[in-house]
């Protein structure tokens, strides 16, 4: 792995707020100057290819990347806020439901987080 791959993985490991390429590219800076945007992208898919992190794709927003510790998110549909769930473990729960050997899955809840509920109560 290469230094820039080991910060950047560092980097999404130690980030509660899944971070976009931008944030981390900022957050890069502070360690490697020399750092160009066209590093950051390509390191994400290579740690991406390689099951290191995780990436959430959410329309409208920036993909963000997160570490790949088991837990699912809530998203805000008005500002793209995301918030970590811990529900626990489901594999075992839907494997027998679906009655097929799952790898993984990716549970995505949609919300109005309280902030924009709150814009949506104030607006005329
Ligand atoms: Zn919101
Ligand atoms: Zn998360």
């Amino acid at each position: 792995m290469t230094k820039n791959a080991e910060y950047i993985l560092e980097i999404i490991n130690n980030s509660k707020n899944h971070p976009t390429a931008e944030q981390i590219f900022l957050l890069l800076k502070e360690k490697n100057e020399k750092a160009v945007l066209a590093t950051v992208y390509n390191n994400l898919s290579w740690l991406y290819g390689q099951g290191l992190i995780r990436k959430i794709s959410a329309e409208g927003n920036p993909d963000r990347y997160d570490r790949t510790e088991r837990h699912d998110h809530l998203i805000c549909r008005c500002c793209g806020r995301i918030t970590d769930v811990m529900l626990g473990d489901l594999t075992a729960e839907l494997q027998a439901q679906l009655g097929v050997r799952m790898l993984s899955y990716d549970l995505r809840m949609n919300c109005i987080c309280p902030d924009c509920q709150k814009k949506s109560n104030n607006a005329p």
